[in-house]
């Protein structure tokens, strides 16, 4: 039995909530125990994330890494610490995000480790099952014997954990010289006044058929009501309507809320690929054949002109 080494994303105060659901993966894997490794600026704020990840359930310590360069989560600079920490772990695992997929591969080759993405169950301790071709076949990944299992694990598959009397907090650091070509210059973020697409319980995407980035003013509408995060279509994203980090798709984010809701898009298997996780969807579109309407719980033929505004104004 081995230990897993769980790499915790969080913005500097809250934790991801994927941490939770990459926990109910480790629960899968019968380790011997997890320990999260929390890393960044020294203050309150590492000291909260620490806080929240120590209680979630499962957790059998939490190690700070302080460190006033791992202020901004830059994957270069993270890397090698990971990597020099990582020593005597069977498993270092993270969310499939933007911040796990751009950081886990490059632990697993500084360990000289095969990297593994995208982890959705468990059949084995090195035997795993992962999506490609967008989802529509199923992968049966196994590690070799020798390398520890480096990779990410696909939030939308799992359940977060609950929660647990808070696990001890130990302070570690790592000598692990560490590359001058990477440093943080500037975030650019958007509105973080909607929830994280990918962890949101409710999500309202727009498509090409919302037509302008002044009509999606309709769809932010509609999600501010809802208490939604926004998506969009790779089409929406393409013609310029919405930033591309609302894109949701094979080629976008994979999220998995209680309730999708579809505005003004039509299906196209790239998109669903993206959803395929979701609770209840629900499709507003003017093509009473789009196929939308197939993997739809709830579909409404109709103008999203019309629609979305008058279900803006009955929502309380
Ligand atoms: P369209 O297919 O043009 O559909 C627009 C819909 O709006 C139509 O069904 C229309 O009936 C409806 N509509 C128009 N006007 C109204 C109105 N007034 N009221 C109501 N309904 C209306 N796509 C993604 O979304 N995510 C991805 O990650 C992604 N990855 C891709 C990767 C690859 C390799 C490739 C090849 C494609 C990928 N795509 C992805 C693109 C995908 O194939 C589709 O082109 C795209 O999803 C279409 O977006 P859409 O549904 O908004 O647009």
């Amino acid at each position: 039995m081995a230990k897993v080494l769980l790499i915790a994303e969080h913005d500097g105060t809250k934790l991801n909530a994927g941490t939770a659901k990459v926990l109910a993966c480790c629960a899968d894997l019968g380790a011997e125990g997890v320990d999260v490794l929390v890393s960044g600026a020294d203050g309150a704020g590492l000291d909260g994330v620490c806080a929240q990840a120590a209680a979630l359930a499962g957790v059998s310590r939490v190690l700070r890494n302080a460190d006033a360069r791992n202020a901004a989560p830059l994957a270069a600079i993270l890397a090698p610490q990971i990597a020099d920490l990582a020593a005597g772990y069977g498993y270092v695992l993270g969310p499939s995000t933007t911040f796990g997929k751009d950081l886990l591969p490059r632990v697993a080759a500084l360990l000289g480790a095969p990297a593994l993405s995208d982890i959705m169950k468990v059949l084995g301790p090195r035997s795993f099952e992962r999506p490609i071709y967008a989802g529509n076949a199923i992968l049966t990944v196994s590690v070799p014997d020798g390398a520890p299992v480096v990779g990410t694990v696909r939030v939308a598959s799992y359940k977060a954990v609950g929660e647990q009397a808070p696990a001890p907090v130990e302070a570690v650091s790592s000598s692990a010289e560490l590359p001058g070509h990477t440093r943080f210059v500037e975030l650019r973020a958007g509105s973080r006044d909607r929830p994280d697409l990918q962890s949101a319980n409710k999500v309202v995407s727009g498509g090409r058929g919302v037509g302008s980035s002044e009509n999606f003013r309709l769809i932010f509408e509609l999600a501010d009501k809802l208490g939604a995060a926004a998506g969009a279509s790779r089409a929406a994203v393409d013609a310029g309507f919405v930033p591309n980090d609302m894109q949701v798709g094979q080629t976008g984010k994979v999220v998995a809320p209680e309730l999708y809701i579809a505005v003004g898009i039509s299906g196209a298997i790239q998109h669903l690929a993206g959803i395929k996780d979701a609770g209840t969807i629900v499709a507003v579109n003017k093509d009473a054949d789009a196929p939308i309407f197939e993997v739809a719980d709830i579909g409404l033929v109709a103008d999203l002109f019309e629609a979305v505004p008058a279900l803006v104004k009955a929502l309380p």
